[in-house]
């Protein structure tokens, strides 16, 4: 449809670039080109639009790049650029626009030829009076030398699988730009492909018992168990609640850390059922924990939610039905966002929040201090707790600094009413440094435990010593 060289005949192309590289020991690049949002011109447009826009990209982009270079279609949406070196030295056929650009690294050219082509892909492309905008993620690969592989090496598949590898980056991080290949890539990518993989069997053959650490139900598949860590009201010295974080075991009884199998949850559409399972299982340790010991009636449960997880617009049905399922009320619950989830929360986002808020449901700002919200904005917020984020803790008692910041976060969450929780309080100088009416996190009070292992009972007779103003 196009006219543009399609994959074959790249291939053959890169092939001959690739040895003319060698021979004359200069750098080819392969830039693939993915559109951003052509989906989208097919759901609302047809496939006339669709057609259309796809000939008017190839247009543009075959303005973009020199004669020497090659366009090609490779699939769909997705056009790989074969940018040939500058020709050097003897030749006297050289405009004069060539003579110039000696200067340009082979290197850069190519950087060159993909922000022209960012620029000229995202210009609006008309199509019977509609206005259709697609922008374009780019994966760049050198043919040698730096982080490419050594040139005699390469095959052009290879050379293409590196471009589209970039190309995958540059989606995962956020689309509309560019990404160059690096080494390290390739294996980054195989080992989030395999955490995937685990998370994926262990949400699937989740089995609804308590796994005690490192004892998986059936020894040889994957598990995700929640594990709770108490948080301390250092004014009473009592238990006060506890924060349910996710555990990921593999099958060969490896922990996979949170931070990144949440991070691979959420970018392969996973922290929906992951955060929806940890709720509810939090709830019914909750409503178990308070069957068992009539103590902990006023204990509250703390759960993370994702800023993805909040925006998916069911927030406020799931919390609402995790709650009437165990029979537990709204000021049990306590959902924890990061400051960066709530600066991209949306509208409908932020109504939901607000409405589990008036409701009575505890929110909290997760790794406070650690986003760039500013004051003015945090004070319009439904919250009703700070949790001050464990990097400020870490240099007490001696960082002049952080001890400061500490203390003016509880006077602000004094002021404005709100719980301050300080996190990862790891030493007793530590918490003797803390301001007075704070709630404390951390590992001087209690790591995070899988609920088999924790004795509540004990936990709410024994209270950690007072501190007072
Ligand atoms: P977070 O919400 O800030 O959780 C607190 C982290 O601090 C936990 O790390 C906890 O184990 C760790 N921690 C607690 N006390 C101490 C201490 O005294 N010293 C130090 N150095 N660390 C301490 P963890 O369990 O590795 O979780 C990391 C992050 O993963 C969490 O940070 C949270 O953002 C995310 N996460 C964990 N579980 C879930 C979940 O169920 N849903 C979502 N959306 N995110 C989760
Ligand atoms: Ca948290
Ligand atoms: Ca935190």
């Amino acid at each position: 449809m196009t006219g543009l060289p399609n994959r074959a005949l790249l291939i053959d192309r890169l092939q001959s670039a690739l040895e003319r590289s060698r021979r004359d020991d200069r750098t080819v690049a392969v830039l693939f080109c993915d559109l951003d949002g052509f989906k989208r011109v097919n759901d609302t447009g047809g496939h006339a639009a669709g057609d259309a826009v796809l000939l008017e990209t190839a247009r543009r982009l075959a303005s973009a790049v020199r004669p020497t270079d090659t366009v090609a279609r490779v699939g769909g949406d997705e056009f790989v650029i074969l940018v040939e070196p500058w020709k050097r030295g003897s030749a006297t056929n050289e405009a004069p626009s060539q003579a110039r650009s000696e200067a340009v690294s082979d290197r850069d050219l190519a950087v060159q030829v993909a922000s022209r082509i960012t620029e000229a892909v995202s210009q609006p492309i008309t199509v019977q009076g509609v206005d259709y905008v697609v922008t374009v993620s780019i994966g760049l690969s050198y043919s040698g030398g730096g982080e490419g592989l050594t040139g005699s090496e390469l095959t052009a598949d290879d050379f293409l699988q590196n471009a589209d590898t970039a190309m995958y980056r540059a989606k995962g991080r956020g689309k509309d730009r560019l990404e160059v290949f690096e080494h390290t890539l390739r294996s980054e990518l195989a080992e989030r492909g395999r955490v995937e993989r685990v998370l994926r069997r262990a949400l699937r053959d989740h089995v609804d018992t308590q796994p005690v650490r490192g004892v998986s139900p059936s020894a040889a598949s994957p598990v995700i168990y929640p594990a709770y860590q108490p948080v301390y009201d250092s004014r009473s010295g009592r238990l006060a609640s506890f924060e349910v974080l996710a555990r990921l075991t593999d099958a060969d009884g490896s922990d996979i850390r949170p931070d990144v199998f949440v991070a691979v949850a959420e970018d392969v559409g996973l922290i929906q059922p992951l955060g929806k399972l940890m709720l509810h299982l939090a709830c019914k340790q909750l409503v178990e924990w308070r069957a068992a010991t009539p103590a902990a009636g006023d204990l509250t449960m703390a759960v993370n939610v994702s800023a993805l997880q909040a925006s998916h617009g069911s927030l406020g049905r799931d919390v609402t039905e995790a709650l009437e399922l165990h029979g537990l009320t709204p000021s049990d619950l306590i959902l924890e966002l990061t400051e960066t989830a709530f600066l991209r929360a949306s509208h409908s986002t932020l109504a939901a929040l607000r409405e589990l808020r008036s409701a009575g449901v505890g929110i909290a700002i997760d790794d406070f201090g650690t986003g760039y919200a500013s004051l003015r904005y945090l004070a319009t917020l439904p919250v009703s707790e700070l949790k001050v984020d464990k990097s400020f803790t870490a240099g007490l008692p001696h960082d002049l600094t952080n001890r400061k910041i500490v203390h003016a976060v509880a006077g602000l969450a004094a002021d404005l009413d709100l719980v301050c929780v300080v996190e990862g309080v790891e030493t007793e100088e530590q918490r003797a440094a803390l301001p007075p009416g704070v709630h404390l996190q951390g590992w001087l009070t209690g790591r995070p435990q899988c609920a088999g292992l924790i004795d509540l009972a004990s936990l709410l007779r024994t209270s950690i010593p007072a501190r007072r103003a």
